[in-house]
């Protein structure tokens, strides 16, 4: 097998293409270069992190990945559609069915429940209530917030909060989940709850892609890329935190068997 040294089978159509992809904000003598051009490839299954100092465009980067913004020149294929040829109505569709989004902020619902929170993007996507209901209990389930259902995220933590978030997430059983600094605002303890269940999503199957300044928090993910100015400065695969081989998630994901998600596409 031929590896390149981001670790990937250049025979394999991945899931992300960047593409000399820049960006760039403003007009004139404001105008600031967020992306300087970025090409690389991701695959199914991948476990990314982004590091980089503040300013150097992690955050472009990702709402560009997540579509909820558009590169000023390069191109940006999502499992293999050029992004440029969708409409806002197909844009909107792969949002909502193939992309998770974390956020450091949480971005709960203050007045709905953990429950309604996540049953949220299934009001959205027009799923029947009952299904909503079973749906969204399994998401709880998933990130161990069961008894947690009827609270509202006030009288939550901030990890827990924060895992009610990646259950509304998940719940669309996305084949992608995007996270930016998804545990910047969580103690160490809630950042080990919340990236035990990323590790678990990956071994089950879902792509992840999360954005730090912790070297900790990148440690977990399988490839690093390390970003400056709005340039990708290195891309390596990392050799797991506990030992394990590269390139091989835990042989029996404790997710997986959970039925009813579907969490592999
Ligand atoms: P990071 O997430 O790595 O901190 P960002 O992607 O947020 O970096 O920002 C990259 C650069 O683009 C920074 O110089 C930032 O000030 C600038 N920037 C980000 N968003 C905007 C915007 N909406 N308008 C103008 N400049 C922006
Ligand atoms: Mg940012």
């Amino acid at each position: 097998m031929n590896l390149d040294r981001s670790g990937r089978d250049p025979r394999v159509r991945p899931v992300i293409e960047l593409r000399g992809v820049t960006k760039v904000y403003g007009a004139g003598e404001a105008q600031v270069v967020a992306l300087a051009g970025i090409s690389f490839a991701i695959d199914r299954g991948d476990y990314v992190a982004v590091m980089g100092a503040s300013g150097s465009g992690k955050t472009t980067l990702m709402q560009l990945l997540g579509c909820l913004d558009v590169p000023t020149s390069g191109r940006y294929l999502l499992d293999g559609i050029d992004v440029e040829s969708l409409d806002e109505a197909e844009l909107t569709q792969v949002r909502s069915r193939k992309i998770g989004f974390v956020f450091q902020a949480f971005n709960l619902v203050p007045r709905m429940t953990a429950q309604a929170n996540v049953e949220l993007p299934l009001v959205y996507a027009g799923i029947r209530t009952s299904e909503r209901r079973q749906r969204a209990a399994e998401a709880l389930a998933v990130v161990g917030l069961t008894d947690r259902a009827r609270h509202v995220p006030s009288t939550l933590s901030g990890g827990q909060q924060q895992r009610v978030a990646v259950a509304r997430a998940l719940v669309t059983t996305p084949a992608l989940l995007l996270a930016d600094e998804p545990t910047g605002n969580l103690d160490t303890h809630a950042t080990a709850e919340v990236l035990s269940i990323m590790d678990g999503l990956n071994a089950s199957g879902i792509t992840v892609v999360i954005i730090t300044h912790e070297p900790d928090v990148a440690h977990h993910a399988k490839r690093l890329i390390q970003m400056r100015d709005g340039r990708v400065v290195s891309d390596d695969r990392q050799a797991p935190p506990d030992g394990r081989p590269p390139l091989m998630g835990p042989s029996a994901p404790a997710l997986a068997g959970r039925g009813g998600l579907g969490w592999a596409r």
